[in-house]
């Protein structure tokens, strides 16, 4: 029988050690032994040390591609959903770190020592820095909206403009989840035009509520009309029913200050009239995921009644990242958060940035093709569709073209991902930390020489 080496000849290995922060040291050699049984049982005859090698690391670069892991997004798209949204800023994962190592006052209040109410703290913030009376927090804001119309509308009716009975993605349509929650939909309008008279002659006694849903991810340009958020409001107050927007995207600042087009604000909606506006955490205003329900006090308070919001209820970790993202807003710093930090950063300093990352590279692999060019990122996440954000990127080119580099990219530790342009990948500056520039370079040089 062939001499097949011995598991610590692999485990110890540099390059598969690599794998233990990720995997765990059990789990890599785990992969060991089972290859090394494949081996013994016949399957590799031909197999020595290195093939051995190759094979256990294949194995183990398909069970971290298969794991929850931190990608290097060079997307150029700031909110994308498959990758998790907005990153957290250190002071929310300083916050989750500390409060969810240990026991918290989560539901407790400290003067009294009897029972507390575990969204007061985030709901306060909520409230200084939007203006409206109250708020709530759950899991998304497609739960946010679900609650709403199943604690208002349920055998109801919600009237709603025709231009905004949108998919949101992931399969949130609003014409659906109004269904599941029981409300009765009533479209008003045309598809480009919808006027205060239609919302007025659709109203009738049994109408719940004047819902506006914010096309945060398509714009309607052209032969338009929609009605102001402050008539809309005035309109609901004249008939009695209750106003209600989903805004969605959640900006919390004018986001003209970041050279990006002007964003309806949850203060500008609270300050128009709505009664009750929900935004999304983890969009533009750069969170955790959840849901934000703010508004009237009485209403919020019949909210916290309904006993689907213990189904939709959020975690001490979610409510201690919310709340150090919101400390950000209320201490006037908006960069600490990494969405604002990373739209802050000029082109030229991103150009630059390619510059070095492509001498970096030709210096270790010098006959690859790469160069720094001039691109556009966007914010993604449902929000400010068809704004371009100048940008700079390292586009890399590879004899057996760009998919199979993507590929090879993708397979690197961290991952990283690139958009594929003109035969190129293109990784976008705008999306990547500072600090993730000398493994983006190990990767590239990697995927340039075939060697990962
Ligand atoms: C994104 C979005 C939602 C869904 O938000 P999630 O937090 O992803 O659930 C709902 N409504 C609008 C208008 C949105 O833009």
């Amino acid at each position: 029988m062939r001499h097949i080496p011995a598991v610590h000849r692999f485990t110890t290995d540099p390059a598969i050690a690599t794998y233990a922060p990720l995997l765990g040291p059990g789990a890599v050699k785990a992969h060991v032994q089972a290859e090394l049984e494949r081996a013994r049982e016949g399957f590799n005859p031909e197999a020595g040390f290195d093939a051995l090698r190759a094979a256990v690391l294949e194995r183990l670069s398909r069970a971290a591609a298969a794991s929850l892991t931190g990608v290097i997004n060079g997307s150029g798209v700031l909110l994308h959903t498959n990758f998790g949204r907005a990153p957290l800023s250190a002071r929310a994962l300083d916050a989750v770190r500390s409060l969810g190592a240990g026991y918290t006052n989560l539901e407790f209040d400290l003067e009294s020592g009897e029972r507390g109410n575990r969204y007061e703290r985030v709901s306060s913030l909520l409230c200084e820095l939007s203006g409206a009376r109250a708020a709530l927090i759950v899991n998304n804001c497609a739960a946010a909206v679900l609650l709403v119309l199943d604690t208002f509308a349920r055998g109801r009716e919600v009237v709603v403009s025709r231009g905004e009975l949108i998919e949101i993605g992931g399969g949130f349509r609003l014409p659906d989840v109004l269904a599941k929650s029981g409300a009765t939909l009533v479209e008003v309008g045309t598809t480009n035009k919808t006027y205060a008279r239609d919302y007025r002659n659709a109203w009738n006694a049994n109408t719940a509520l004047f819902m506006r849903t914010h096309p945060s991810n398509f714009r309607m340009s052209g032969f338009t009309a929609a009605v102001p958020s402050s008539a809309l409001t005035a309109l609901a107050r004249e008939l009695e029913v209750m106003s209600f927007e989903d805004l969605g995207s959640g900006a919390l600042l004018d986001m003209t200050a970041f050279g990006l087009p002007a964003e309806p604000t949850l203060a500008q909606e609270i300050a128009a009239g709505f009664d009750l506006v929900t935004v999304s955490g983890d969009k533009l205003l750069g969170g955790p995921q959840c849901g934000i329900i703010a508004g009237r006090a009485d209403l919020i308070a019949t909210l916290t009644r309904n006993p689907l919001l213990r189904a939709l209820r959020v975690d001490k970790m979610t409510l201690a990242a919310l709340h150090a993202t919101l400390g950000a807003y209320a201490d006037g710093n908006p960069q600490e958060l990494p969405l604002y930090a990373m739209l802050a950063v000029s082109q030229a300093t991103l150009l630059e940035r390619a510059r070095r990352i492509c001498a970096a590279i030709l210096e270790r692999a010098p006959f690859v093709s790469v160069g720094a060019v001039e691109t556009f990122a966007t914010t993604g996440g449902g929000t400010l569709p068809d704004t371009q954000i100048p940008s700079a990127a390292v586009a890399a080119r590879a004899r057996d073209g760009a998919e199979a580099l993507a590929a090879r990219l993708r397979r690197a530790r961290p991952p990283v991902i690139g958009r594929i342009e003109d035969d190129r990948v293109v990784v976008d500056l705008r999306t990547v930390a500072e600090s993730e520039l000398p493994a983006l370079i190990d990767a590239l040089v990697g995927a340039l020489t075939h060697s990962v």
